[in-house]
């Protein structure tokens, strides 16, 4: 058996050599020999470079290519930055904040056929890319010389490079040689969407820093001292005696610094394809190392406390499962340095990092390998790298940590108490959720593209990495857990330091499984499919002693995926049979001696199903509605409850709650019940609502019928998107739907009763109000600003039963001009109502804000006293001349505009806690114009001016949704102190004030 098996296993090595050799791989070599010297004072760093090219294409080469990726931040007209303006992002918020490279020298040396050498020195820069003619065509196997020296502008830092504070991170940063593969010339400029591609070689790099600067590169340190044992954590030592030391350190390091000494560093690194390196004086350094490789730490002085030791054992435990899962890590050294990035960045050997994340770690050393050791063009397949590493991340964290995917104890540490108690999805679940989310949005891309070619940032970052990493996962699924592992260690043996792309990854997936697995490939990787599989029937039957059950499945979508068929029998032993999922439909058929009991489709939730809802009959999860949960189990209704209860003047204490229940996110249904301990009152509320798929993916249907602090109310509505992508603007909104509402009478009148100045006025009318109306937003904007229009149509007439008849039409248009907290804000709004002699009050325009009907869908505002009367709540809405609050100066026409100017505060105290709460302050200057068409009067034109406060917050997770849609809560203060007609006996120029949680405009 054991000779056998080993026959077995030579004959299949010989096959995949063979079918190795069968593609005639080859790649080209280029070795940088490179002298850089940053000079810190004009943020720039100078250089030359000697690149060595050999040649082992078949080809006859004429020209090279070179990136010049630093020029990309040159200005906002490169390609880069052009593509950025189509997603609504500025590179250069000002040119100060510019980079660039230039080439001082350059010449190409090479020899013709009879070995006489030439040298050509001509060359052109066309965005990021330097192209040359050779002296003499470079034919297989030939050799080629660029001798160059060069000026890089250091950038102030921009997503992966620059300068911040002291330290700069070094990464695309020289001029770095195009990949000549068996595309021909990868001469691609640098895309705003997308990464990076290069030909694997040998680097030697001198570096040259004034003395203070500790840094930390690829490749191993053959030369000179990087200043590591300088800044040396001494973990052993206590915070006081270490800090204590250090001071005296630097100290002496500043002084020599200062004398102008420097510090050079020769790294040497074979085998990888880019070169990066970080430079800081503020760097602390700790060491170690993983079966003999050393591991080298760089983090900054503020975040001692949290990476001291605790990267260097997880970046430990990520080379520990790369090895073991793939192969062993390949070269002499592990650089993990605190980058100025937001998440992380990956480079040969070295890693820049935002945190010491465990998770961050094993995807960043993890690209490493997809990316660094298995070479693949990032551009063009993204997935290859991004998808493999999220990947095996998922999967890392999952082996260590159990099915939720996180470190537990880790997150509880940074966990609010809310998000406690909270039930919490697995990173696999809120990975899974998103990734159907975008494939049911209609805006569904495939895996495989450019990335340059998606249509918005979001398409490539969700294809890339969360779709990318379930194809891993679903791969695995279907090939096997041991043959995905044989498939990883192949792919690994195969292909490390070579150029991987998608046919040589499938090529090692098809030779180690036996499987035909273009159909997989194909359809998760070029398809936009979704796969959707429903248990038709299941009938049990008892044939001669056993038991046979017969599980009938439906297949409802497009997508092929194998399913797994799951039978537990009432002992609680589980069988699992596999339908292959081709056809419409399958079956397949279990015989068990014991009773079977549950049938369950694809038990390990493993195809992205789209649709778990009809896989098994459905359990019932019944829990408490904690604030801001997303949890939404995709096999189980969900039952959530919570109390809730308010104040008014007529009910004194309301008490109440709801029930809600939901299937998915598609589908939810809530039952409230309120009770006014004073007045008795028991008030109710029923809402429904649901995707209506056949109109589109995000087409929504609601139903809602509330009898409710005096009124009822029944409104049914449809609400369509339309955009041409999923997060990018503008976004085409449309509501249709049909209203009725009544005012209760009697002593439920009572409830719609506001004090304006001191008297008491009925709101709303009694009567029936039956209408129909139509709305319309849109949200253009621009790289500075922002906007919204809304277009409104609301239609009541007696023919359908309404005791009023009216016709209303408005437009209003907002622009934002945001910078932070500041900025400015125009409102221009316009409405008409037609018949208003019968339109009832809570429908008419009020100055001085919100009328009564959008006022009642706050429930703080819907009845008198629901907010106490000194509080001078404001709601914005209607006219919103603030300076006319709380007087019942109500029309039925009206053209408003609203100017707001906002400046935010930004203190320099010496108490850092101040300084950042009142950095969230800004002030603001107003002022409101209308021309108001009265009831019953002629048309007047009123005007407001005044100044304000504003304090502008993310709320905690635990408390947002309570006053307002969102995270941000706005507190706003306005002291309307101008109005241009006062009260009977009250100057213009006065104190006036007011207050509300929402931004004025
Ligand atoms: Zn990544």
């Amino acid at each position: 058996m054991k000779t056998r098996f080993l026959i077995l296993s030579i004959l299949s090595l010989l096959l995949f050599t063979k079918l190795a050799a069968n593609e005639k791989y080859w790649q080209q070599f280029v070795h940088y020999k490179m002298d850089v010297m940053l000079l810190p004072v004009e943020h720039a760093l100078t250089g030359t470079q000697m690149i060595e090219y050999k040649n082992n294409s078949p080809d006859t080469l004429r020209k090279i290519f070179l990136h010049l990726y630093p020029n990309a931040y040159r200005n906002n007209n490169t390609i880069y930055a052009s593509e950025a303006r189509k997603y609504y992002r500025k590179v250069l918020p000002s040119m100060k904040d510019a980079g660039y490279i230039e080439i001082e020298s350059f010449r190409i040396i090479n020899s013709d056929s009879s070995g006489q050498e030439k040298s050509l020195s001509a060359f052109h820069v066309n965005d990021t890319i330097l192209e040359a003619e050779l002296p003499n065509p470079l034919p297989p196997g030939g050799e080629l010389k660029v001798e160059l020296s060069f000026y890089l502008k250091i950038r102030k830092f921009n997503r992966r490079a620059g300068y911040r504070e002291s330290q700069y991170d070094f990464a695309q940063w020289y001029p770095k040689v195009c990949v000549y593969d068996e595309t021909g010339w990868n001469a691609e400029p640098f895309h705003n969407l997308g990464e990076f591609y290069g030909e694997f070689g040998t680097f030697d790099v001198n570096i040259q820093v004034p003395f203070e600067y500790i840094v930390g590169a690829t490749g191993e340190v053959v030369e000179g001292d990087p200043g590591w044992d300088l800044v040396k954590v001494d973990t052993s030592l206590t915070k006081a005696q270490w800090r204590e030391q250090l001071k005296k350190t630097k100290a002496e390091i500043r002084k020599k610094s200062e004398e102008g000494d420097f510090r050079t560093v020769k790294f040497h690194a074979e085998n990888v394809h880019d070169f990066a390196w970080v430079t800081c004086p503020d760097f602390l350094y700790e060491s170690g190392e993983w079966d003999g490789i050393p591991i080298h730490v760089l983090y900054r002085s503020r975040v001692k406390s949290r990476w001291s030791k605790t990267a260097l054992e997880r970046s430990a435990r990520a080379l520990e499962w790369l090895s073991e899962k793939f192969g062993r890590y390949p070269y002499p050294q592990l650089t993990v340095t605190h980058g100025l990035l937001r998440g992380g960045m990956e480079y040969p050997m070295l890693v820049m990092n935002s945190s010491e994340s465990e998770s961050l770690i094993l995807h960043e050393v993890g690209h490493i390998y997809f990316y660094g050791i298995l070479g693949n063009n990032e551009w063009k397949e993204a997935w290859l790298d991004e998808g493999f590493t999220s990947f095996q991340t998922r999967w890392y964290m999952e082996t260590r940590y159990g099915s939720q995917g996180f470190d537990r104890r880790e997150r509880l540490k940074r966990s609010t108490w809310l998000q406690k108690r909270r039930p919490a999805r697995t990173s696999r679940e809120a990975n899974r959720a998103r990734a159907l989310s975008y494939m049911n949005s209609g805006h569904n891309e495939p895996i495989s593209k450019p990335a340059y070619t998606y249509k918005e940032p979001a398409g490539y970052g969700i294809n890339a990495y969360t779709k990318g990493a379930f194809f891993f996962d679903m791969l695995k699924y279907v090939v096997g857990d041991d043959i995905f592992e044989e498939i990883c260690h192949e792919y690994f043996a195969r292909w490390k330091f070579k150029h991987v792309n998608r046919a040589r990854f499938m090529q090692v997936c098809k030779d180690v499984s036996r499987m035909k697995l273009d159909w997989f490939f194909e359809q998760w990787l070029d398809k936009s499919l979704t796969v959707d599989y429903s248990i038709g029937s299941v009938e049990k039957q008892r044939v001669d002693s056993l038991w046979q059950t017969k599980v009938s499945i439906i297949k409802e979508e497009k997508g092929t995926m194998p399913v797994d068929v799951q039978l537990t029998t009432q002992s609680g032993e589980t069988f699992i049979k596999q339908w292959d999922g081709v056809e419409k439909t399958g079956e397949v058929i279990f015989k068990t001696s014991d009773k079977p009991d549950k049938v369950i489709l694809d038990p390990t939730d493993a195809i992205l199903d789209n649709s778990r809802f009809n896989n098994s009959p459905l359990k019932t999860k019944f829990i408490f509605e904690y604030p801001n949960m997303t949890f939404r189990p995709r096999n189980a209704f969900l039952i959530t409850w919570r109390p809730s209860g308010w104040y008014n003047k007529v009910d004194k204490l309301r008490i109440g709650g709801r029930i809600k229940g939901w299937q998915g996110t598609q589908k939810n249904a809530e039952i409230g019940l309120w009770f006014g301990t004073n007045s008795h009152e028991l008030d109710y509320r029923f809402r429904h609502s649901r995707q209506i798929k056949p109109l589109g993916g995000r087409t929504q249907g609601s139903l809602m019928l509330q009898k409710m602090e005096g009124r009822f109310e029944i409104d049914a509505h449809l609400s369509f998107i339309k955009s041409d992508n999923l997060t990018l603007p503008p976004m085409h909104r449309i509501w249709v739907g049909f209203n009725h509402s009544r005012q209760l009478s009697g002593k439920r009148e009572l409830y719609s009763l506001r004090e304006f100045s001191g008297t008491a006025i009925p709101t709303w009318q009694t009567g029936v109000v039956n209408k129909a109306y139509l709305r319309y937003g849109v949200n253009p904007r621009g790289l500075n600003w922002f906007s919204n229009l809304t277009l409104g149509l609301d239609t009541a007439q007696k023919d359908w039963g309404s005791d009023f008849t009216y016709t209303a039409v408005s437009a209003e248009l907002k622009f934002w001009f945001p910078k932070t907290q500041e900025g400015l804000s125009l409102r221009f709004y316009t409405k008409k109502i037609f018949d208003s002699a019968d339109t009832p009050r809570q429908d008419l325009i009020f100055l001085d804000g919100a009328n009564p009907r959008q006022r009642f869908k706050r429930f703080y505002l819907r009845s008198d006293g629901g907010l106490p009367d000194g509080l001078h709540y404001h709601l914005p809405g209607g006219g919103n001349l603030r300076g006319f609050y709380n007087q019942p100066i109500i029309g039925d026409e009206i053209f408003a505009i609203n100017v707001e100017a906002r400046k935010q505060l930004k203190p320099k105290l010496p108490w850092q806690a101040l300084n950042s709460i009142l950095g969230r302050i800004s002030i603001a200057g107003f002022t409101d114009i209308a021309a108001f068409g009265l009831i019953n009067f002629t048309k007047d034109i009123f005007a407001d001016a005044g100044f304000g406060i504003r304090l502008q917050t993310r709320l905690p997770d635990d408390w947002y949704t309570i006053f307002t849609a969102g995270r941000n809560l706005t507190v706003r203060l306005d002291f309307p102190i101008w109005v241009s007609k006062s009260l009977p006996g009250e100057d213009n120029l006065r104190f006036r004030w007011l207050f509300g949680f929402e931004q004025a405009l």
